[in-house]
């Protein structure tokens, strides 16, 4: 495991990670609940810091119908390596800053779809008084020399209820989905509360140059007096007496996790029963969350009109789509979760022929080895989110897969940038181009879709997410930002990259 992280940023002692969500979950074993550590990418990434520094992690916590719930979060913490604050909402605060502020306005309109927000006033209010009381817990809970590093679009007024409080520790944010174009950030009936409050950070963390362009756009049009300047992966805004550092630090994943599990025999069994049950015919695989930026509609479109188009992929190719469980309570992913499996439905009914069933739909969120076995053995990753912070499932899917699979990605998700050069790039309201993407990805010669996979998996593999973590905390404690490189944006203006074009 790599700590080198640890050793960069000298100033600081110890790391507070804040989060809507403390990276747990409660398992229950003889009868008895334990809390155990959550396996995602972030938690991976800064476990290991957390750990070699003495770190806390501060966030939601579960229920706390437990009895022994304190006893609870001790062992936990024992266990873990780092301490963890849990803070405590009612089921209001949960429903109007969560499900209200947070899903209903910021959710779809940082994704570009503004028809779907609720501009409540009173979600407002409430995503304000959550944001203080979590800024309570954490003045509470650290000290002077602590390193706040706050995550999501749930917290971001934390910063500015912590400089009320009059806290001087250095504080960090980063935002895991897209920052909106400013046309669209301008219909936020509290854009410029928001906006001062985000400026109350150090330094202000993206995805992607297209996410820090539009912050920096919505900052010139909507903040007086402000300078901007610097060049590079982190520049700096100059606004009155203050200086907050906005970089572009594309999140990623344990590469070597995935690539070294695609080895295990798990995953291999796994694979084999998963291909064994369809033949030599080539797979496509979309593996979503249930939510309206997937574009999982489209996508399932995109693959119909293949069907019409290229009837000699009729027979020779599955689709199997997963999607995970997601926000269920909500009725508008109840619809849409509706809408998808008429859809599945219509497609099976109009294409089925005896020892073919084109689409194989799976609703349910699956285990590890299965989704790595679905990643090392599809021949195609059809990803095509309408917009995504990053999307790490077409990072993960690289990893794992066994340099000869072809990735149809998104031009908008976030990942686009570094992935453009060896995946075919399209856009996911196009289902024609969809599906000429499609046929072109299964007539692909060996040869080519070996050359893309090995430059996919180059990239993925020098920028995983431990290098995430430590450039973004370099980032934090450098003067020297002119040693950041410049990252690369999506480019629009030659989006279809032919092996020609592709410096081998
Ligand atoms: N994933 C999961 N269970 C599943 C299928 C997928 O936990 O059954 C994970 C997957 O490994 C990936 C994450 O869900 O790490 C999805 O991340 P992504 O960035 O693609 O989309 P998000 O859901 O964060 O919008």
């Amino acid at each position: 495991m790599k700590t080198h992280t640890d050793n960069k940023a000298g100033n600081y002692k110890r790391l507070v990670i804040v989060s809507n969500r403390l990276p747990i979950y409660l398992e229950k074993t003889n009868e008895k609940y334990e809390i155990r550590q959550g396996s995602g990418g972030l938690v991976t990434a800064l476990a290991p810091v957390l750990r070699n520094r003495g770190g806390l992690w501060i966030g939601c916590s579960l229920s706390t119908d437990f009895e022994n719930f304190d006893s609870l979060f001790r062992d936990a913490q024992k266990n873990i390596g780092y301490n963890l604050k849990p803070v405590v909402l009612t089921s209001e605060e949960i429903k109007k800053y969560y499900y209200g502020f947070a899903n209903e306005i910021i959710w779809p309109l940082f994704h570009d779809l503004q028809s779907r927000c609720n501009f409540d006033p009173d979600y407002w209010t409430t995503y304000q008084e959550v944001n203080k009381k979590f800024a309570h817990v954490v003045f509470q809970n650290t000290k002077k020399d602590d390193y706040i590093w706050v995550h999501d679009y749930h917290l971001m007024n934390i910063a500015q209820e912590l400089k009320t409080l009059e806290s001087s520790q250095k504080i960090g944010f980063f935002l895991h989905i897209p920052f909106p174009p400013l046309d669209i950030f301008l219909k936020l009936p509290w854009r410029l509360e928001l906006l001062r409050a985000l400026l109350e950070f150090d330094l202000i963390g993206f995805q992607t140059m297209r996410d820090r362009r539009n912050f920096i756009q919505c900052v010139r049009t909507l903040i007086k007096d402000v300078a901007i300047f610097g060049k590079g992966q982190v520049i700096t805004i100059q606004s009155r007496d203050r200086k907050i550092k906005v970089g572009s630090f594309p999140i990623s994943i344990d590469y070597k996790f995935f690539s070294e599990q695609t080895e295990t025999k798990e995953v291999a069994d796994c694979a084999w029963y998963i291909h064994e049950n369809i033949g030599d015919r080539q797979i496509i695989l979309g593996v979503d969350r249930l939510d309206y930026t997937k574009g999982i509609l489209e996508r399932l479109k995109a693959f119909e009109k293949a069907l019409i188009k290229y009837p000699d992929l009729k027979g020779k190719v599955i689709f199997i789509q997963i999607v995970v469980p997601s926000r269920v309570d909500i009725p508008e992913y109840q619809l849409l979760r509706t809408e998808i499996e008429q859809m599945v439905g219509n497609i099976n009914g109009r294409f089925t022929k005896y020892g073919w069933v084109p689409v194989q739909y799976i609703f349910r969120s699956i285990n590890r080895y299965e989704l790595i076995a679905h990643y090392r053995t599809a021949e195609i990753a059809l990803i095509t989110p309408l917009k995504d912070g990053m999307n790490l499932v077409a990072k993960e899917y690289c990893a794992c897969s066994k340099e000869n699979g072809v990735v149809i990605l998104s031009e908008f998700a976030g990942a686009s940038a570094q992935l453009q050069k060896g995946a075919i790039m399209v856009n996911p309201y196009d289902v024609e181009t969809i599906a000429d993407a499609l046929y072109h990805g299964y007539t692909m010669p060996k040869q080519e879709r070996q050359i893309r996979m090995k430059k996919l998996r180059q990239g993925i593999k020098r920028h995983d997410i431990f290098w995430w973590v430590e450039s973004y905390i370099q980032a934090a404690f450098t003067e020297k930002l002119y040693n950041f490189p410049v990252l690369e944006d999506y480019d629009f203006a030659t989006p279809a990259k032919s092996l020609n074009d592709m410096e081998t």
